[in-house]
């Protein structure tokens, strides 16, 4: 490549990137003027931020207030099939608005540093990450994908095996059916929407691994607990999950 072509590439490219994402915070409304700097600000992306406190070790739901981490109630009641789920904070404020802006208006480019918050919440968190042979995104119906453009846990999970080093497995956990979305439904009606909604393709890829789900949200942890019974089903040795944010 000459230096001149490689030059209108880079002003091209730029041109296009101008077209295609705005030239001011989509959150503080500042301009964009930082080297990298897309759609959102670095002070904006500054304020995400880990939520401590006590947890359930297992579903990772937070406990209000003070105290030594324990087991929720429904985990009681029913453990889930994954062995460990961690959420890096709360659905809301920051954290809320670069989701939405990543999963609903498409700015892809939103992946990146949502994948590097996840990394330095969860970075230090030793069970979460050890022996672990695959990252699997939460899949979309292909009907809703195609809707949607993209599939946002994919991104992620692409984004933070790169910065992890570790691998991204498609094609095995599959949406099978192309069930309601479960925002608007109660917890109940949740669980019953995505029975049977996934499936495990070319099951030996999984079999006797050891995999962490990828998805952005978690509410009831419906997804992530059929997602998990189906990949334990197909012989996987051990699933765990990590979500940017639980409602
Ligand atoms: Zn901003
Ligand atoms: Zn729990």
């Amino acid at each position: 490549m000459t230096g001149t072509f490689r030059a209108r590439a880079a002003s091209l490219a730029k041109l296009v990137e101008l077209l295609v994402y705005p030239s001011f915070c989509r959150i503080c409304a500042e301009p964009l003027d930082e080297p990298g700097e897309k759609v959102v600000c670095r002070t904006c992306l500054a304020k995400l931020s880990p939520r401590g406190g006590p947890l359930c070790p297992l579903c990772g739901r937070f406990h209000e207030g003070e105290g030594e981490d324990h087991i929720c109630s429904r985990c009681l009641e029913r453990a889930p099939a994954f062995s460990l789920h961690r959420s890096c904070g709360a659905y809301g404020g920051t954290l809320k608005d670069v989701i939405l802006l990543f999963k609903y208006r498409k700015y892809a480019p939103l992946s990146r540093p949502l994948a590097e918050f996840a990394e330095r919440c969860l970075a230090s968190d030793p069970k979460l990450w050890a022996g672990v042979d695959f990252l699997i995104p939460v899949p979309l119906h292909p009907a809703r994908k195609r809707e949607r453009g993209f599939n946002q846990s994919r991104l992620l999970a692409r984004d933070l095996g790169r910065l992890r080093g570790m691998t991204v497995l498609e094609g095995c956990l599959v949406k099978a059916k192309n069930v309601p979305p479960q925002a608007g439904l109660r917890a109940a009606e949740r669980e019953d929407n995505v029975k049977k909604a996934y499936a495990v393709r070319r099951r030996q890829k999984v079999r006797g691994k050891r995999l962490i789900l990828i998805d952005d949200v978690t509410t009831t942890g419906a997804t992530l607990r059929e997602c998990a019974r189906v990949l334990v089903e197909a012989g996987a040795r051990d699933v765990r999950a990590v979500t940017l944010a639980r409602a």
